[in-house]
């Protein structure tokens, strides 16, 4: 037999045996005639079933929707009128040979050929190997790994290097709950997820690398608010011997390149993109994450705009101190401005002080932020005195940091995207959800592997855990 080849592939092939191999999609009986139409990773064709072959033809009437087989047969052209512009393969079909069936399927709990959006979440997510058959998520997942190969690929070629930084680490704050793993072999101690690869990154601009990025899984544990996912993965990257600009235009560059690439139908409302004052979008729009869409209905509109100088720190429960009381509105590794730097340093008038925070938003939601980092230990120190942490708070948490940054570290900065949300922007989802293979629920379960779940008992007193059950 020959080898298997593509569905896509078979248009060049007219008047040749091949070997296809693939999911039944559909069976239609028409009389005598068996029509298949068979599916696989490249796309769908119609197959052609007559009496003639026996064997074959009692084969083609077990057939049922989802079972994978291979067939072997010959390509012909459709008559003319029985071309079926709406496929790629409509031009073609396949008189079956031999059928050889590699499994059998039961009925799917669920439907697969429409979009899905009328099936119930909690069902799809369990049965989400099924569901992710579906084209809709089928073509999201693949355009997802476009757009991330486009953005590796533009990084690469500018000289970054990609480098996996710890997932079992200590805490890191990016202002949520974080999630902790117990030591079997420390009893008592525990890991800590990232929340985000910030210290490590800075960490490797210490070391030397100038030029890093990550596609980071990102955990977070946050209560149920809106379209979250304890996990989700960042595009991360960190530059050394840069500015604000040098970041920012860099970062628009990947963004641009990746869009024009892998959604040429998608219209970039202003290049550059507009660079807003949080005072401005604030006063102008009432949110820091401005819709600049200047036609709302346009699905193919993304209207971009950096956000920048916000304030450093904001008054815990809103009220102002000059020691304490005072907590970070995004990153506490940022950088001030340079003309806020002696304020910094002298604990001056620390809520006009502005940070070097860039945001991006893209129609209405934020899809990524970053800073310029404070490189010199004694300024990172005197933003961990501003938020109140005691000498002992900094050094356990922060000592490393402060101690890499006395061996040569350069300015830097950098930035991150949230991926998920950039993709289900430009794949015209409403949640980031769709555009992700195995997410979880809105309050955080997988139902397809049941998780969390409870644990052996054996396990916990491994861990020296005791679990107790408030009422
Ligand atoms: N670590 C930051 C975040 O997760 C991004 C950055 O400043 O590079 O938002």
């Amino acid at each position: 037999m020959p080898s298997r080849i593509l569905i896509k592939e078979i248009i060049n092939k007219i008047g040749e045996k091949v070997v296809l191999s693939g999911w039944v999609d559909v069976r239609r009986d028409h009389g005598k005639i068996i029509f298949l139409d068979l599916r696989d990773m490249s796309g769908k064709v119609q197959m052609v079933v007559t009496p003639k072959d026996e064997e074959t033809y009692k084969i083609a009437t077990t057939l049922r929707p989802e079972w994978v087989v291979e067939i072997e047969g010959l390509v012909s052209a459709r008559p003319e009128k029985m071309k079926n512009p709406e496929l790629a393969t409509g031009g073609v079909e396949m008189q079956v040979g031999k059928i050889k069936v590699l499994a059998e399927a039961e009925t799917p709990p669920i439907d697969v050929s429409g979009d899905g959006y009328d099936i119930g979440e909690d069902t799809r997510l369990q049965y989400r190997y099924v569901d992710l058959k579906r084209a809709r998520l089928q073509k999201n997942l693949r355009n997802r790994h476009k757009a991330t190969k486009l953005m590796r690929d533009f990084l690469a070629e500018s000289g970054f290097v990609e480098i996996e930084t710890p997932i079992l680490t200590k805490s890191t704050p990016e202002g949520a709950r974080d999630y902790i793993v117990p030591s079997r072999l420390h009893l008592g101690t525990f890991y800590a997820l990232p929340q985000s690869p910030q210290q490590y990154k800075q960490l490797l601009m210490a070391a030397g690398f100038e030029r890093y990025f990550q596609m980071a899984r990102c955990f977070r544990d946050e209560d149920t608010r809106g379209d979250r996912q304890p996990e989700f993965t960042q595009m991360d990257l960190e530059m050394s011997f840069v500015d604000m600009d040098a970041v920012m235009s860099l970062n628009e560059k990947m963004v641009i390149n990746m869009i024009k690439e892998a959604y040429p139908n998608k219209k970039i409302q202003e290049i550059p993109f507009p660079r807003l004052s949080y005072k401005e979008v604030m006063n102008k729009y009432g949110t820091d994450r401005p819709d600049l869409r200047k036609d709302i209905n346009d699905p193919d509109l993304l209207a971009f705009c950096w956000v920048v100088d916000f304030p450093f720190f904001s008054a815990l429960g809103g009220e102002k101190t000059e020691t304490g009381g005072w907590t970070f509105t995004h990153n506490p590794f940022s950088a001030p401005k340079p003309e806020f730097m002696d304020d910094l340093m002298e604990k001056r008038d620390i809520g006009s002080i502005i940070t070097t925070q860039y945001d991006v938003a893209l129609n209405g939601y934020e899809i990524g932020g970053g800073s310029i980092r404070n490189h010199k230990p004694e300024a990172l120190k005197k933003v961990f005195e501003i938020l109140g942490y005691s000498e002992d708070r900094i050094e356990k948490n922060f000592g490393h940091m402060l101690q890499a940054f006395k061996y040569g570290t350069p300015p830097h900065g950098g930035i991150a995207f949230g991926l998920d949300r950039l993709i289900m922007l430009l794949e015209g989802e409403g949640s980031i959800r769709e555009v992700m293979a195995f997410p979880k629920t809105g309050d955080g379960r997988d139902f397809m592997m049941s998780a969390p779940s409870e644990v052996e008992k054996e396990q916990l007193i491994e861990l020296g855990i005791k679990i107790e059950k408030s009422e």
